[in-house]
């Protein structure tokens, strides 16, 4: 061999090593989880939702999820403040350089409850004003191979009460959906209203039964809808606590609160924070950054 050859040779050699290095590297990605934001004119909220967003963009997330609960509140609130709480939480997020995949949790719910004295017929009545402003409430997306799910668990259960349900349309689209998913492919769903969660039991004692109002009471059916996929992972909010169960495979992580207890300190040992999560390959890991907000 000539130089030359031995040259153009390397240089080739190099030029796949390289691109093989790039593509494990591609594989990988991160995202990060923010549940239950709570967002408010008050209690510094504002300020405490800019200084979380900083952090996800100081860890280089590729994209945010958000877990519900992004308002405080609509269920009963007059028009004009469910309006205006969906104005800041659109005003404060939309001009960010990276994609948010929201959840529509409880409090996005626009007049359930009675003192809200909303018109039934208004067309952003009810979860209407979340579909109209913000999007669907239950959709997928995929992003480098993985598949997610994002959910709509809360269901209307008498006048002032909500129950954490997948309603049996959005169990056919899953259903449907996952027809054309192969077996192989990581998923990821995301509930407002956990899956599973022993907070019920930790607190109360553990023969103690959750509140239909806590968890999503047909969350054993809708496993049952992924049974033969490769479910990796159900994140959770609502309960503002952190917690991860692992079990037949799948972690139901329940992602503590941007907005600890309403953004008044902790609550019940968590901080204020959101999960990051690590994939790669057919795995991944998770951390609960606590984005350093303390209440002054
Ligand atoms: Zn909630």
């Amino acid at each position: 061999m000539n130089n030359l050859v031995k040259i153009i040779a390397l240089v080739a050699l190099i030029i796949y090593t390289s691109s093989c290095t790039n593509k494990v590297e591609d594989d990988s990605f991160s995202f990060a989880f923010l549940t239950d934001i709570h967002l408010t004119p008050d209690n510094n909220a504002v300020d405490g939702l800019r200084q979380a967003l900083e952090k996800v963009d100081s860890i280089k997330a590729d994209f945010i999820i958000t877990g519900g609960d992004q308002i405080m509140d609509a269920l009963g609130q007059s028009y004009e403040r469910a309006d205006s709480l969906y104005n800041l939480y659109i005003e404060e997020t939309s001009g960010l350089d990276i994609d948010i995949y929201n959840t529509m949790g409880n409090h996005e719910i626009y007049g359930w409850y009675p003192e809200s004295h909303a018109d039934s017929l208004n067309p952003e009545y009810g979860k209407g004003m979340f579909r109209k402003r913000i999007s669907d409430t239950y959709y997928t997306f995929e992003y480098k191979g993985w598949k997610f799910y994002i959910l709509d668990s809360v269901k209307k259960a008498g006048k002032r009460k909500y129950r954490g349900y997948i309603d049996s349309t959005q169990l056919a689209w899953i259903k449907k959906d996952l027809e054309n998913v192969s077996s192989e492919t990581p998923i990821i769903i995301s509930s407002h209203i956990p899956f599973i969660s022993s907070w019920t039991q930790i607190r109360e004692g553990s023969t103690m039964p959750n509140h239909e109002g806590l968890i999503v009471v047909n969350s054993k059916e809708v496993l049952e809808a992924f049974a033969g996929h490769n479910l990796k992972l159900v994140l959770q909010g609502h309960l503002h606590i952190l917690e991860d169960i692992y079990i037949r495979d799948i972690h139901f992580i329940t992602a503590g609160a941007v907005s600890a207890a309403w953004w008044k300190g902790p609550y019940d040992q968590t901080e204020e924070g959101f999960l990051k999560i690590n994939c790669s390959g057919n795995d991944f890991s998770w951390e609960y950054i606590d984005y350093g907000w303390n209440v002054e």
